[in-house]
């Protein structure tokens, strides 16, 4: 015997295996080892052959470390690039990329190898660095892929292959032999506990303490040649410097030309500095004092000159050439002409060291000033012996420049040219390495010319900086203010200095002539370095000798063209490794076999575009670099377009450090809530500005992530057909079951509408890389217009009637339609999930094994009409719906009704609004989940119908001449199956209370009256 069955097994609820719960953390690494299984990137390369290309050409990361939150949004923006491009329609390719030569790599395995590393031979440190890179190239990778990236992770592009080493110093050599590279003298940030020169980009200023001290220059050329009324007088000028270590090397004096100076008689207070100094007793005239008019009175303070007497005023330029002594050489120091000069601290006269600094080397040159430096690699300090008056060298000798500045500063006391000294905590450089002050410093160095001669394309004449300006007009920048940027960068840079003094990088492989110091220029000696390179690596310059070498590369070039000798020596330098990376057009775009044909494309003009996208700080970096090498080497920018990111923070706007605990470790976070979650978070954020990140946001961000998998969840359950009294699941057929756009009810016709509005927005934000718009976009539609609407609305439909009906069949028609759309509109994004509920969908012939392989849908293929006029029709219809729903809301308040079935509403309704209304009158039962809706027309009708005597209650609402509303208690009687009150309920074999609606549904589905179990045996 078995049990009578039951009503509610008759009706079709949603059922799917899409599990409500993700577990990414499991399941991602389950779906990424399908992915691999069915070799996903070279199937997506397969399938874009004969697409057109677009390029987004991927910036190295620094390979000496895990990945942070700013490489995983890096990553994270290049993959939904990447990956829309694809279901856009283009060929993507991704080549990885990763920066593994540098100063980082090479101190962290000095560190490692210790003492040792003295013992080891160069090659032995380079095996080193090359597997210190290895280990956080493969870390990184895995990383990577961990949260979802695409990419030919098998091959990416290492900066260390012996390949990409070959192409950097190919590129090297195609600036030296087109004449842009000169060695010279100049002063460059100088790390003296790393020994290297450092680049503007490695220098971070850190607060740091300095002396800061007032020395007055006496005046020896005439000083009646400045004004008259100096005649006679004993005259000096007062420099002030914070670093005392470089007043051995002062060879000038400078003076604004156009600041107004004073000479002023000065009355110190006795036991002030100067007072007893040889030159001046009490009996002498008082000394006078040069300064800049602005600055006089906060010198006259610092330095304690007491009452003065201004005795002549004159501009700057009147200065020009007057000679000083120094103050403790035997030199004579000149006075010399610089707009650089400010009134903002000091005297207005500056003292100027052409060794060390910008400024003064360049003033310097003007001068004819040498510019030889005493101050050694390890920052020690040597007089010049032809300056230095006495057997015994000065204190100072040998000293570190930290060390020698208390010393000069006693010497300068001790001859009375000390007016005042005190201390001064201010920004300083610091090397980002070792966080020690630096110096500046000249040094014989490489140098990239940004003054050298180049022709045009049209083959006119111009400087290498101003093609560069002129490249960086013809590309797209996003956001627009990186162009000013970069054009700001490129106009004022001084000249490249690409060499450094270590060994972890491409080295500056030149041969000098021992005798004339004079390079080899040899186009057919450096095809034998390249190719050795490419053959063994950039150990292969580092051992053997030089004359070894140069016999076993080029016997003819072996004797010096300049002066004869035989004897050559390799230049030990190696190159910025901002080189490196800025060479990767030339290295890979330009010879990887995926992406050569199109890049050529591009450099011909052709327009295939190629993006860049990095961090803002790369203006500096790599945009730059990149831009420098192809302009100097192809005429032309290596990209069509540039995106910039901002830079990541927690929510206060504080950058990420270990001391505050602030961090968001992308990999921590992948495997606690899942990579989809750390993609969730890179689409949520506006990536062109500065990002908030923080644990709790993340959390959000999951928290939205399961609104949407449910979403999902309840789409694909409304796609099967399952009655349980049936035993049977079937799933929509989109061959078989699908309902034709125009015979579709109105309501399903509008959401087809907004589906198609949706897509068109969502496609063209994927174009613009709008990844935040996209998803605010979809997160309201799922929640909002699905979740909250159209899902819920539709649950009468879906659950109460006949499968095979129309009615049920065109909301499936558009849930199905819906659910294609969603699924491939979040799959650059949501990547994994996306994939999983692919594997859900109803079964079509020929569909792509991953969502992956599929392409965006197409606007018109959704729905074939221009979807505006029906969007602003429900407009309409939605606003009367929520003052309608406010008013059913009140009716539950009052306790005049329970779920919103037991009511019934009227409508009053005028002109347009009655027509509207009238129009939709079929859908607003549905739409507004009661049993029975009645429009009247306002104008014809003087009021509602009275209630029953049964069911008096009875509820309006007005909300304009041409609107309102009332509500009753729902007249008929509550079916038992789906709820509604109807006119008419009846049994249907053991079933009570069965409406005809839902009798006939039953008859459809096949299912006859029950009888009781007895009768049925
Ligand atoms: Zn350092
Ligand atoms: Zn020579
Ligand atoms: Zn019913």
């Amino acid at each position: 015997m078995s049990a009578a069955p039951e009503l509610k097994a008759t009706l079709t609820l949603p059922q799917t295996a899409f599990p409500m719960k993700a577990n990414l953390p499991q399941n991602e690494p389950l779906r990424l080892a399908r992915w691999a299984s069915l070799r996903l990137y070279e199937e997506l390369r397969k399938a874009g052959r004969g697409r057109p290309v677009f390029i987004l050409h991927d910036g190295p990361p620094y390979a000496n470390g895990p990945i942070h939150l700013g490489h995983a949004l890096n990553k994270g923006l290049k993959d939904f690039i990447v990956k829309s491009k694809t279901m856009a329609g283009f060929d993507s390719p991704y080549v990885p990329g990763f920066d593994c030569h540098g100063l980082p790599i090479e101190i962290k395995v000095e560190e490692q190898l210790g003492r040792k590393r003295l013992e080891l031979p160069a090659a032995a440190i380079l095996g080193a660095c090359r597997a210190y890179a290895q280990k956080y190239v493969d870390l990184q990778t895995s990383q990577f892929e961990r949260i979802g990236c695409f990419g030919r992770w098998q091959k990416p592009y290492r900066t260390m292959t012996r390949d990409y080493e070959a192409r950097t110093l190919e590129a090297f050599y195609g600036f030296f032999e087109k004449g842009f590279v000169y060695r010279g003298l100049k002063p460059v940030y100088w790390c003296i506990h790393d020994r290297t020169t450092l680049a503007e980009a490695e220098v971070e200023y850190e607060m740091h303490t300095s002396p800061s001290i007032y020395v007055r220059y006496r005046l020896t050329s005439d000083p009646a040649a400045i004004d008259p009324r100096l005649a006679g007088r004993e005259v000096y000028t007062i420099i002030w410097t914070t670093t005392p270590w470089t007043l051995p090397a002062s060879l000038a004096v400078a003076f604004h030309p156009d600041f107004e100076y004073v000479a002023l008689e000065a009355n110190p207070t006795p036991g002030a500095p100067g007072l007893d100094s040889e030159t001046w007793d009490s009996k002498s005239p008082a000394p006078v004092y040069i300064v800049a008019a602005e600055l006089a009175a906060s010198v006259i303070a610092a330095c304690n000159l007491g009452k003065t007497t201004e005795l002549a005023r004159f501009k700057g330029a009147v200065l020009d050439r007057i000679v000083f002594q120094h103050p403790f050489l035997e030199r004579s120091v000149l006075g010399v002409l610089a707009t650089y000069v400010t009134a903002d601290q000091g005297t207005g006269a500056v003292h100027t060291a052409p060794a060390h600094g910008a400024d003064d080397f360049l003033t310097g040159q003007r001068y004819g000033l040498d510019p030889t430096c005493r101050v050694d690699a390890t920052g020690h300090l040597r007089v010049d012996p032809e300056a230095w008056p006495l057997a015994a060298p000065p204190a100072f000798e040998g000293k570190t420049v930290w060390a020698a500045n208390p010393i000069i500063v006693a010497m300068l006391e001790e001859r009375g040219a000390l007016l005042a000294a005190s201390d001064l905590e201010h920004s300083y450089p610091h090397c980002w390495r070792c966080h020690k002050p630096v110096i500046y410093r000249a040094t014989e160095q490489w140098f990239i010319g940004m003054e050298t001669p180049v022709k045009r394309a049209d083959g006119s004449e111009t400087t290498f900086r101003q093609l560069a300006l002129e490249e960086i007009d013809k590309v797209v920048w996003d956001p627009p203010w990186g162009k000013v940027r970069i054009s700001n960068m490129i106009a004022t840079r001084p000249d490249w200095c690409i060499s450094r003094q270590k060994i972890w990088d491409v080295p500056i492989a030149v041969f000098l002539c021992e005798q004339c110091n004079q390079p080899i220029v040899s186009a057919q000696l450096n095809r034998a370095v390249v190719a050795l390179i490419e053959r063994e690596g950039i150990e292969a310059w580092r051992t053997p000798a030089p004359e070894e070498l140069l016999a076993a590369l080029l016997p003819a070039a072996s004797v010096c063209t300049h002066c004869g000798a035989t004897a050559f020596r390799k230049e030990t330098d190696i190159l910025d490794v901002w080189i490196d990376a800025g060479v990767s057009w030339l290295a890979v775009c330009e010879a990887d076999p995926d992406l050569k044909t199109a890049y050529s494309a591009f450099q011909n003009g052709e327009g295939t575009p190629v993006l860049y996208l990095e961090g803002g700080d790369q203006h500096r970096g790599w945009f730059h670099s990149s831009l420098l090498t192809s302009v100097a080497l192809r005429g032309h920018a290596p990209y069509s377009h540039v995106a910039t990111a901002g830079f990541t923070l927690d929510e206060q706007g504080r950058a990420f450090s270990k001391s505050l605990g602030n961090g968001v470790d992308p990999v921590d976070i992948a495997n606690r809530l899942g990579g989809e979650i750390v993609r969730l978070w890179v689409a949520s954020v506006d990536f062109r500005e500065d990002m908030a990140a923080s644990e709790n946001l993340l959390q959000r961000c999951a928290e939205i992530y399961k609104k949407l998998r449910n979403t999902f969840r309840f789409l694909l359950g409304n796609l099967s057909n399952s009655v349980p009294l049936l035993g049977t699941l079937t799933s929509f057929d989109p061959v078989r079951d699908r309902v034709p756009e125009a015979e579709l009810l109105p309501l399903d016709r509008y959401m087809l509408a907004r589906t198609r509005d949706l897509t068109e927005k969502v496609l063209d934000w994927y174009a613009a890389f709008e990844f935040h718009r996209v998803y605010h976009a979809v997160n309201e539609f799922a929640i909002v217009d699905l979740s909250s609407f159209y899902l819920d609305v539709l649950k009468d439909r879906m659950y109460t009637f006949a499968p095979t009906s129309h009615a049920r069949r065109s909301a499936q028609t558009v849930l199905w339609q819906i659910t294609e759309t969603l699924v491939r509109l979040v799959a650059p994004i949501l990547s994994f999930t996306a994939d999983e509920v692919w594997e859900h969908l109803p079964a079509v012939a020929g569909r792509e094994a991953s969502v992956h392989l599929a392409q965006f849908p197409k606007p018109a293929e959704i729905f074939s009409e221009d979807p505006a006029p029906l969007l602003e029709e429900w407009k309409d219809l939605l606003n009367i719906r929520d003052l309608a729903l406010r008013l059913l809301e009140d009716a539950r308040q009052d306790k005049m009704i329970g779920k919103s079935l037991e009511a019934d509403l009227h409508f009053l309704a005028k002109e347009e609004v009655f027509d509207l209304l009238k129009r939709h009158e079929g859908e607003l039962k549905e739409l507004l989940n009661v049993s029975k809706v009645l429009v009247l027309n306002g104008a014809v009708e003087t009021g509602y119908r009275t209630p029953t005597k049964e069911k008096p209650f009875f509820k309006t609402m007005t909300t304009s001449n041409y609107l309102s509303f009332a509500v009753y208690s729902a007249s008929g009687h509550k079916c038992a199956r789906c709820w509604n009150f109807m006119p008419e309920v009846s049994a249907y074999g053991i079933w009570q209370n069965v409406c005809n609606r839902c009798q006939s549904a039953l008859k459809e589905m096949g299912i006859d009256p029950p009888q009781p179990p007895e009768a049925a045996q």
